[in-house]
Formats: C-alpha cells, sequence, structure tokens
C-alpha cells in the first residue's frame, strides 16, 4: 500500500482505527474521517508517533450528512490528488428492542448513519476513481447483514442494505477498474461491541462477553486487528478480481447452524 491514498470513516476507534495503523505501517496516506474531533485528534497523534513519515489528513465529519461527505471526499482530492482505497466503515448500533417496540428516532438514525453514510460515500467517492480507472472499496456491513440478529432490526436492515448495495457497486463500476466488497465482522472487541454486551447484560457484561466467546468455533471474540489485515488486503491491488463480495470474518461463527 506504498503511497496509496486511503479514506477511512469512522477512524478514531475500533475497526477504523486499527486500519488506520495496519495501512500506516504498509506506507499509506490516510484520510481519517470521524464525527468525535478529540477521539480522532488523539488517533492521529498515536499513529505519527509510531509511523513519524506517514502523511495523515484529519476531516471531521458526520457520515450521515451528504455535504459533510463530499467535504471529506473534496478535500482528500485537494491534498492528494486521487483516492485509491475507501474504508466505508463509520456505523452504529442503535439500542437493542423489539421490532414492536423499536424507537423510530433511533431507528431513523440508524438508517442515516449505516445505510445512507455508506451510500452518499460511494456516490462521491467512486466518480474520482472512475475517472482515475482504478479503485478498491471496502463497506462495512456485519454478520447482521448475512443473518438475523434478535433485537436489531434497524441494525440487520441497514446492514442486509450495505451487502445489497455493494453488489450493484460492483455490477456497475467493474468495468472501471473499481472492485467494491463488504465485510461481515461477527463480535470483534471495539468500544462498540462493548457496550453492546452492557446492553445484553448491564450486571455483568464480562459474562455476555463469555458466553459469547463459548458459542464461538474459535472461542473466542475477534481483535480489531484480525480485521484490519483482511481490510488492508481488499484495499490494495492484490485484490486483483474479487468484487461484489461480503466477506464474513467472524471465526466461522455464522456457518454454525
Ligand atoms: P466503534 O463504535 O468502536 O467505532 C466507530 C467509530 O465510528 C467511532 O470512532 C465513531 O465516532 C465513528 N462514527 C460513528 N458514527 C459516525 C458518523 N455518523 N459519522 C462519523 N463517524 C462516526 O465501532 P466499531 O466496532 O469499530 O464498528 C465499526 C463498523 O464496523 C460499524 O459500521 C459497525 O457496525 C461494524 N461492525 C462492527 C462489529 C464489531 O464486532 N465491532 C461487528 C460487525 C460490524
Amino acid at each position: 500500500m506504498k503511497d496509496k491514498v486511503v479514506i477511512i470513516t469512522g477512524a478514531a476507534m475500533g475497526l477504523g482505527y486499527a486500519a488506520a495503523v495496519e495501512l500506516a505501517s504498509q506506507g499509506a496516506k490516510l484520510v481519517l474521517v470521524d464525527y468525535n474531533e478529540e477521539k480522532l485528534e488523539a488517533a492521529q497523534k498515536e499513529i505519527k508517533d509510531k509511523y513519524s513519515e506517514v502523511e495523515i489528513l484529519t476531516v471531521i465529519a458526520d457520515v450521515s450528512d451528504e455535504q459533510a461527505v463530499k467535504n471529506y471526499v473534496d478535500k482528500t482530492v485537494e491534498k492528494f490528488g486521487r483516492i485509491d482505497g475507501f474504508y466505508n466503515n463509520a456505523g452504529i448500533e442503535g439500542k437493542q428492542a423489539s421490532i414492536t417496540e423499536y424507537e423510530m428516532e433511533t431507528f431513523k438514525k440508524v438508517i442515516d448513519i449505516n445505510l445512507m453514510g455508506v451510500y452518499y460515500g460511494m456516490r462521491y467517492v467512486i466518480p474520482v476513481m472512475q475517472k482515475q480507472g482504478y479503485g478498491r472499496i471496502v463497506n462495512v456491513a456485519s454478520v447482521g447483514g448475512i443473518r438475523g440478529v434478535l433485537n436489531e432490526v434497524p441494525y440487520v436492515a441497514s446492514k442486509h442494505a450495505v451487502s445489497g448495495m455493494t453488489k450493484n457497486a460492483a455490477l456497475e463500476f467493474g468495468k472501471d477498474g473499481v472492485l467494491t466488497n463488504a465485510i461481515a465482522p461477527g463480535a470483534i472487541l471495539t468500544p462498540m461491541v462493548a457496550a453492546s454486551f452492557k446492553q445484553v447484560n448491564p450486571d455483568d457484561p464480562k459474562a455476555a462477553e463469555k458466553e459469547y466467546a463459548a458459542n464461538n468455533p474459535t472461542k473466542r471474540l475477534g481483535e480489531p486487528e484480525d480485521v484490519a489485515k483482511v481490510v488492508a488486503f481488499f484495499l490494495s491491488p492484490e485484490n486483483g478480481y474479487v468484487s461484489g463480495q461480503t466477506i464474513a470474518i467472524d471465526g466461522g461463527q455464522s456457518n454454525v447452524y
């Protein structure tokens, strides 16, 4: 990934941050996007401390705001002149509740961020990649994009949509050298998943974590680095012919009946 320009949304923590570290180690030029300004600055500093030669642009944006998305794309082209890789990662879980009782405001927020945010990203990044005749996109779905997850109806709806949009992008832009894939992580230990275990068992989130790990074929949860390595591959020219796929990164758990 030496000198490849990569935009990462949701880069301040979790999966986005882990991918930023991995790509920095491979010599990429990074555009780190997040709506948490304080955490984004801290993330940039940590990466710079470790990889001082890496060029980093940070842009504050809420990915559910179309103009803010256009702005992070414009800023990237202004600074680096191109976009080789796009990690369309920012997303939220929402509150866990039954389908019949789900709070509408939260439902719409999850759709705005997870579905519309991913769509806006592709809408503005793809024309730049088309002009170059080259691009690699990784959208972040979830195992909730290939299966149901109890009490998470807007999350599951939004992640199935991400998987669907990934297929359409692959159909439309393969001819332009743009390969688009999605990843479907299982439970990976990030701040989001820690908060999720708190929702499952507010008194003892560690017990919920242990139970989840026991049900996984590998008997452990994933680490953000497990995901970052796969993402770095699909953002690189090393991927020459995989497109439109949703790749589970879940220790095999989605195969369990
Ligand atoms: P996280 O909460 O640990 O980190 C998410 C980052 O995205 C944060 O820095 C947050 O500030 C940022 N963000 C959230 N909404 C944003 C918005 N509207 N605009 C800009 N930035 C925003 O979460 P994570 O676990 O790293 O999740 C990253 C992605 O992976 C999400 O799309 C999530 O749905 C997906 N995912 C995660 C897991 C997992 O196990 N961690 C599993 C499946 C899917």
